[in-house]
């Protein structure tokens, strides 16, 4: 018994009783799937409607004959990948040659031998198979390629945004402690190439423990989150980074900026947060929150070792602010 194959295989012949011995051929050696048209013109439309793995086609017919069918099976993009095996009584080489030219898998003159018919049909459905696999794998792989690329897309949004959150201060919303390092480092080593100075504010609100023991610990959070808000309307230019440094103290790194231009920095900040208006009435020196502020400013050289040595004298500065009576900027002028 023959293999059944699921195989669609068209017969094209004008001649009834050529079309129904080829058609009975094929069903004995297993080819079930068969249509049959009388045509060239139907032999086209059967190709535009239906998926057609091989086709038998008769060279002499009325009207368009096998090889104007070849030409224009051959000459379409999806239907010049059907094989064609040409079935003729015509025996001239040129003919033949003609077919194969054009794009003929084979050619076999009638009256033809079975079993080479068999060997040909089943060569080319192999063949036909082979290819069909081939562009479905491809198909496959550009599916898999457009997915991975979209998930590379994606994973590159959320690593982006895991990067910005481990940059922010949970509460505030501001840069955190760890930011605030790295850019410093960052500024610290562009002033140097630049030859200008770099300025760094430290501030710190006023009597803030007496704040939480008055209002609660939940109205001095807020509290800092007003600040920061206040603070960052401040601080403008896109170089410019305000950071939470530790509790209650925050940090202003200004890059290409002198003692002028950090002292009028430092100044609207403080501004900033008195206008805030927030009730204080434990602070010693205000009815509202207010901040003291230090400044530092340096123009990196061989003479000083890191940007440690700014932190060094801010956190100085503010020191001398503190003592000095809180609610005030003080610029770093002493030698440490
Ligand atoms: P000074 O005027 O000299 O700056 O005194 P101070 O009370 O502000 O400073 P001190 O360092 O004595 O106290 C800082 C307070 O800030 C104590 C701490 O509980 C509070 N603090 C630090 N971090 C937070 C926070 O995240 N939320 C709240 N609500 N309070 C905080
Ligand atoms: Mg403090
Ligand atoms: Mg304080």
């Amino acid at each position: 018994m023959p293999e059944i194959t699921d195989s669609h295989l068209l017969i094209v012949d004008d001649e009834p009783m050529n079309r129904e011995i080829l058609r009975r051929h094929l069903s004995s050696s297993g080819y079930m799937n068969t249509t049959i048209v009388d045509s060239g013109q139907n032999c086209l439309d059967v190709v535009k409607s239906q998926s057609i793995d091989l086709i038998l086609l008769d060279m002499m017919m009325p009207i368009m004959n096998g090889l104007e069918v070849l030409q224009q099976l051959k000459s379409h993009p999806e239907w010049r990948v059907i094989p064609v095996i040409v079935i003729s009584a015509l025996t001239e080489k040129e003919m033949m040659l003609s077919c194969i030219q054009v794009g003929a898998e084979d050619y076999l003159t009638k009256p033809y031998d079975r079993v080479l018919l068999r060997a040909r049909v089943s060569a080319c459905l192999e063949k036909k198979n082979l290819h069909d696999r081939e562009v479905l794998n491809k198909q496959k792989l550009e599916a898999a390629y457009k997915e991975l690329a979209l998930a590379y897309y994606e994973l590159e949004i959320v690593k982006n945004e895991l990067e910005a959150l481990s940059h922010r201060d949970g509460l505030t919303g501001i840069a955190n402690r760890r930011y605030f390092d790295t850019v410093l480092e960052r500024e610290w080593k562009a002033t140097s190439r630049e030859k200008s100075c770099l300025s760094l504010i430290l501030f710190d609100i006023d009597y803030f423990k007496k704040y939480n023991d008055t209002y609660g610990h939940l109205a001095g959070d807020d509290c800092l989150c007003q600040v920061a808000d206040a603070s960052a309307q401040v601080v403008k230019r896109p170089r410019d980074t305000l950071a939470r440094y530790g509790g209650e103290e925050f940090a202003v790194i200004l890059p290409d900026t002198d003692a002028k231009g950090a002292i009028i920095c430092a100044e609207r900040i403080r501004m900033a947060i008195e206008e805030l208006k927030i009730d204080h009435v434990a602070s010693e020196t205000n009815s509202y929150v207010t901040a003291s502020l230090g400044i530092s400013t340096l123009q990196p050289c061989k003479e000083i070792a890191s940007s440690q040595q700014l932190i060094k004298e801010a956190d100085l500065a503010l020191y001398q602010a503190k003592y000095e009576g809180k609610n005030r900027v003080k610029m770093w002028e002493g030698k440490t």
